[in-house]
């Protein structure tokens, strides 16, 4: 059995040729897998080599829209059926420049983070590299449009899934595929420190987000059980090692939860831990308004929201409020998923 919507154009090429067929219905084939279209649409290939290729045990995994909603603002929100009937969400986020797309990167997710929605009922699986890129694929065929940015900011955790990840990465950013520019790619994590400090060494010059949300450790071992495993010292000296190693600036998520994060003398403690392990970098706090999940957490009121944002400015961290896209659409991440589970 053989994935071939996992595979790199190299590889594709290396199994059309062990069949013994012509290296150029390799490329055909490659070029329909990525626009997200099966064996039954590929029109310029023969049917006797799709039947040799499936007889073979060659096989193309997609991820299937199964619902979608769109939001005022735009926004589209997918609910994906996988092979197996595991469900996933993927949004799509139109800007002035175009289309950015939130992938998820695995069904379910092992993490725990007493806030989030995706972690409920824990991880189903990992999800395959092809699996990552028919969400992309899927997503341009219904907007019929080109995506040119990717957030890996779904339902799960890509460190978690690590080599699938790096796979796909490899993939999506090659002018074979989806040709996207790895600047206008960026992997959000919840701090699995062994793997940023791999993750530094894959030359992928991508945007790295951390899930910090929390300024002490007791504060972030409530939020989100990892900590407990890699304390808050353990992942931000990884962070200034990855910015050292890759050179690439690191954003730093801050989910806002009224009454647990959001006073003053938070925000000033999350200026002085930043500071005092994350010294030589530039240093960017994206803050989110907490998203009510019926978890105990909910949004502080917008003052507390601009406070919050004032201080860190005030202390030469740039410090952005996330616009919330989508809201009327539930979509963040795990939302939809669980719902559908009820
Ligand atoms: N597992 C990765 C990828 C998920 S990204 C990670 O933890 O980074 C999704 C982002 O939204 C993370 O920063 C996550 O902590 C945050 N998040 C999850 N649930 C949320 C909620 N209810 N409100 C606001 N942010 C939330």
């Amino acid at each position: 059995m053989k994935d071939l919507s996992s595979l790199q154009l190299s590889e594709l090429q290396e199994y059309i040729a062990s069949l013994d067929e012509p290296a150029y219905r390799a490329k055909q084939i490659y070029g329909w897998i990525m626009k997200g279209v099966g064996f039954d649409g590929m029109s310029n290939v023969p049917k006797k080599l799709i039947e040799k290729i499936t007889d073979n045990g060659g096989y193309i995994r997609t991820a299937n829209i199964k619902k979608k909603f769109v939001s005022k603002d735009g926004t589209i929100k997918y609910l994906m059926e996988l092979f197996d009937g595991e469900l996933i969400e993927s949004v799509i986020m139109s800007y002035k420049h175009g289309y950015t797309i939130c992938i998820s990167t695995e069904a379910g997710c092992p993490m725990g983070c007493a806030f989030c929605a995706s972690t409920l009922g824990g991880l189903k699986r990992r999800l395959y590299p092809s699996e990552m890129l028919s969400q992309i694929a899927q997503a341009q065929l219904d907007i019929n449009n080109r995506v040119d940015g990717i957030v890996l900011m779904g339902i799960g955790e890509p460190l978690d899934n690590y080599d699938n990840v790096i796979k796909f990465l490899k993939i999506v950013g090659s002018p074979d595929s989806f040709n996207i520019g790895y600047r206008h790619i960026s992997l959000s994590t919840c701090g699995v420190v062994d793997k940023i400090y791999d993750l530094a060494k894959e030359d992928l010059p991508i945007t790295l987000s951390i899930s910090l949300h929390a300024s002490t450790d007791e504060q972030r071992s409530a939020m989100m059980p990892i900590n407990k495993r890699w304390n808050i010292e353990q992942l931000l000296t990884a962070c200034s090692d990855y910015f050292k190693t890759t050179g690439r600036r690191i954003s730093f998520e801050y989910s806002l939860a009224s009454g647990k994060n959001d006073s003053p003398n938070d925000a000033h403690k999350l200026i002085s831990v930043l500071k005092k392990y994350c010294k030589d970098m530039p240093l960017h706090v994206n803050l989110i308004p907490i998203n009510a999940t019926g978890r105990g957490f909910s949004s502080p009121e917008k003052d507390n929201i601009y406070t919050f944002a004032s201080i860190l400015n005030n202390a030469h961290i740039t410090a952005t409020v996330r616009r919330t896209l989508g809201s009327d659409i539930n979509a963040s991440c795990g939302q939809l998923r669980s719902g559908e589970k009820k």
